[in-house]
């Protein structure tokens, strides 16, 4: 299983060739990786191929050889892999048999030996889906299971044997908002939740009521006493059976048919680290900034969209409080990343991402992470918050908001509950974070392995 994923303006470009148009050509150049499910390709420019450099020969369609060697030269100099793309038009798009798989079979061992090292793809576009296939130099090959564009609506554009088939009863009331398409969508992205504990349970559970069905869980703790006031995944009875296992628990007693990869490892093992490479979206619902500081590498790296959840408690000193809230806060692969916006404490990351040996040194001089206080209610509302921006992004309701705060008890304006977003969050110059933007695996993760036992 692999994903072809691209920002808007490459989309666009590739649409205006291939949309209305059947029988057009064109390549995607992409930066790619390799997961251990298959190969990761981030489209970076689409290069139509004109009309009069297609002509109809004896075995159908062929492009001029001079063209297709432009091409492939461009990804050799570029370091880039390719996409091949054609349009059929219509409905369910998939290769012919008579046409495409011929084409295929000699088209595929010469890109592969064109461009060593790279994996290869090819995309069948129908007028509102797109299929396609991945092949690899030793003979893997496999069909893309996700087509996604992080533009101002995500889409997951994905065709499927059943693209047509109608949404289940059970979404009626909510098809208002979402729409057939929302919908379908929904169901098809794969969401990397990190965390499954205080505000992970319930994003968990509400992203299986809206109908996600493709998950990868990352949690490693067993659900202790003091997580019992909280964990909406939890019975009395479920006292040291581990958070992952009872978020999975939740997901397929709402939704039987629902994937779920649980990894009951930390996010510092190279499982995890595999596995979310290549999903389709982040969900970080974790309680230190060295979890978030590797899911902010890790998105910047691989251009995936990560949503991240905040809750916490403020005390003023002398038994009072100063704040009750809580914020949402979404990395895309060209905005702003969360050392930008300032939601990186580097000292707190930094003693999260080290060895026990080196926790005791910094405990021994004075450093003292504090497990901040938790309460049901606020996660609930901050994880709802969450959950609603990602939906309204995936129905393009309205753009996304990259920042929202979540406020209880803010004694400066009116009393009252304050959800808000915040404007002008943006990219911050020279930010040494996101010089990891699209560095892939070059972004060395994982050095982050095995730190934390
Ligand atoms: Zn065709
Ligand atoms: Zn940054």
């Amino acid at each position: 299983m692999a994903i072809v994923k691209m920002g808007e303006r490459v989309w666009d470009a590739a649409r205006a060739h291939l949309g209305a148009h059947p029988e057009r050509f064109g390549f995607f150049l992409a930066d790619t990786a390799l997961a251990s499910d298959g190969p990761i390709f981030i489209a970076q420019d689409f290069v139509p191929i004109a009309d009069t450099d297609v002509h109809h020969g004896a075995g159908g369609y062929e492009i001029d050889l001079d063209v297709l060697l432009r091409v492939v030269n461009r990804g050799v100099r570029e370091g880039r892999g390719l996409v091949e793309a054609h349009s059929h038009g219509g409905a369910l798009p998939r290769f012919s048999r008579t046409v495409d798989r011929p084409g295929l079979a000699e088209f595929v061992p010469y890109v592969l030996d064109s461009l060593p090292r790279q994996p290869y793809a090819a995309t069948v576009w129908g007028a509102d889906a797109v299929y396609g296939e991945w092949f690899l130099a030793g003979g893997d090959t496999g069909v893309l299971r996700s087509i996604l564009i992080t533009g101002p609506q995500l889409l997951q554009v994905v065709s499927r044997d059943d693209d047509h088939e109608p949404i289940p009863t059970r979404f009626d009331r909510q098809l208002p908002w979402f729409s057939d398409d929302g919908q379908r969508a929904l169901g098809r992205l794969r969401v990397g939740v990190v965390g499954n504990g205080g505000t992970g349970s319930h994003a968990i559970t509400q992203c299986t009521y809206l109908g996600m069905r493709d998950f990868v869980t990352v949690e490693f703790d067993p659900a202790d006493d003091t997580n019992l006031n909280r964990l909406v995944t939890a019975a009395a009875a479920d006292e040291g059976t581990p958070k992952g296992v009872l978020a999975r628990r939740t997901i397929k007693a709402i939704a039987p048919d629902a994937r779920v990869e649980l990894i009951a490892r930390p996010l510092q093992s190279g499982e995890a680290l595999d596995a979310l490479k290549s999903v389709d979206l982040i969900i970080g619902c974790v309680d230190n900034d060295g979890a978030r500081l590797i899911l902010n590498e890790l998105a910047l790296a691989y251009g995936i969209p990560y949503f991240d959840v905040a809750s916490g408690i403020e005390p003023a000193g002398g038994g009072r409080l100063e704040s009750i809230g809580g914020r949402v806060a979404v990395v895309l692969p060209d905005g702003p990343c969360l050392h930008c916006m300032g939601e990186i404490d580097t000292a707190e990351a930094r003693f999260y991402n080290a060895t026990p040996d080196q926790q005791a040194v910094a405990r021994a001089r004075g450093y003292a992470p504090v497990k901040a206080p938790a309460v049901v209610s606020l996660n609930g509302l901050i994880s709802s918050a969450l959950v609603n921006e990602l939906a309204i992004w995936v129905s393009g309701l309205r753009p996304l908001s990259v920042f929202t705060e979540l406020e209880l008890i803010d004694p400066v304006r009116k009393p009252g509950q304050w959800l808000t977003p915040r404007s002008g969050v943006v990219a911050v110059p020279d930010c040494i974070e996101c010089t990891y933007r699209g560095l892939r695996d070059g972004a060395s993760l994982e050095r982050y392995v095995g730190v934390r036992s």
